[in-house]
């Protein structure tokens, strides 16, 4: 692979941060491109200033949805040091997407090395109160312009970055959530457990619909029965009985999410009876009528542990833990915040430190 070019934007002023930062709404002034085609592979990677891509309107992702993504952040610890969590396994996943959809894979520890360069270069972006953090997007699309149907034979691959606020500025507060039988997200055999962009697509009617009847999210139950519990909204789902900390198992339509994978691990380490296994919506009803439920919570990079407090099949209202955060999912919450920040050791070797740049302005 070459070597990166950098075209560097001088920065006149410091940079100044707006107070409400929401998510996804203000980017740093960088961010990493390369391309693809056939006869020479991956080339011209350079990190340059941000600006819009030009494109031509038969460029073929736009018609035939060849486009996949990720999602992960960086942090500035309690040291003022900047730390990537666990940037391999989502590049790895992005190799993932990118074979289901015929897209070429890229070199995983190159890719690495180019965000952290990018997080070194735009260090100065990267929110430092608790919860705060710089999302990162790394993505690629096809772009041949061409309306035929077929893979597309070039393709770009571009890292954004966006200083996001805190999931939870008023504290970890519960969502409400409900089981969306209307719709389904994705089935076996499909897209599911990648990261493209035609999974979203398939989700948002459904999500709105809900947002509109007072709901944060959706649950989605499996695309061929509508039986057994996947996913809530953009994270993974665990469910917390009596006697085990169950998940539902990787059956190729569930998103492999990497915050998933970690609590799994973190659990087995706390000596947690954590199973995946598949768990169906008649189980978690009849489990709550018991009174063996004692709670659900999300996983993911946006809210890394999100609790459901209220959860809503048909005309069936179930309220756990009286509508509040959970023990474990607090317990949960504060460990990888912790790791995140530096407060606690990286014991897995799930930190990356970024080295800062000279030419950050400070
Ligand atoms: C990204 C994503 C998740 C969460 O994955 P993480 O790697 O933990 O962020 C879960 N479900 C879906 C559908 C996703 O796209």
């Amino acid at each position: 692979m070459e070597q990166i070019k950098y075209i560097i934007k001088e920065r006149a002023e410091k940079i100044v941060l707006p107070e409400k930062l929401g998510f996804g709404q203000i980017f740093t002034d960088h961010v990493f491109e390369m391309d693809y085609n056939p006869k020479k592979g991956w080339h011209n990677p350079t990190i340059k200033p941000i600006d819009s891509l030009p494109m031509h309107p038969a460029t073929s992702f736009i018609h035939y949805g060849q486009t996949i993504f990720e999602g992960m952040k960086a942090f500035k610890t309690i040291n003022d040091e900047v730390v990537l969590f666990r940037p391999d396994v989502h590049i790895q996943r992005l190799n993932n997407s990118a074979r289901r959809i015929c897209m070429p894979e890229v070199d995983v520890n190159f890719v690495v090395e180019a965000l952290k360069e990018l997080v070194a270069i735009d260090s100065d972006w990267i929110p430092a109160k608790r919860g705060e953090a710089l999302y990162i997007r790394p993505f690629m699309f096809g772009t041949d312009p061409a309306l035929g149907v077929r893979p597309s034979f070039e393709y770009k691959f571009v890292i954004v970055l966006s200083p996001v606020g805190a999931y939870y500025p008023e504290g970890f507060k519960p969502v409400k959530i409900l089981v969306q039988d209307d719709y389904v997200r994705a089935v076996r055999k499909g897209l599911g457990e990648c990261k493209t962009a035609a999974n979203y697509a398939a989700s948002l009617l459904a999500t709105e619909e809900a947002v509109r009847k007072g709901f944060t999210q959706v649950l989605w139950l499996d695309g061929v029965e509508q039986k057994y519990l996947e996913e809530v909204g953009t994270m993974n789902i665990f469910v917390t009985f009596k006697n085990e900390v169950a998940t539902p198992n990787l059956n190729g339509s569930i998103l492999p999410g990497v915050t998933r994978r970690s609590v799994i691990q973190i659990l087995k380490e706390w000596n947690m009876n954590i199973v995946e296994r598949p768990i169906s919506i008649q189980e978690v009803i009849s489990s709550y009528e018991k009174g063996d439920l004692l709670g659900v919570f999300g996983t993911g990079t946006a809210a890394i542990i999100s609790s459901v407090g209220w959860l809503t099949y048909k005309d069936k209202n179930m309220t756990l833990n009286n509508g509040q955060p959970g023990e474990l999912d607090t317990k949960l919450f504060n460990e990888l915040t912790g790791i995140h920040r530096g407060e606690k050791e990286d014991e897995h070797g799930w930190i990356y430190k970024v080295e800062k740049k000279d030419f950050a302005v400070s």
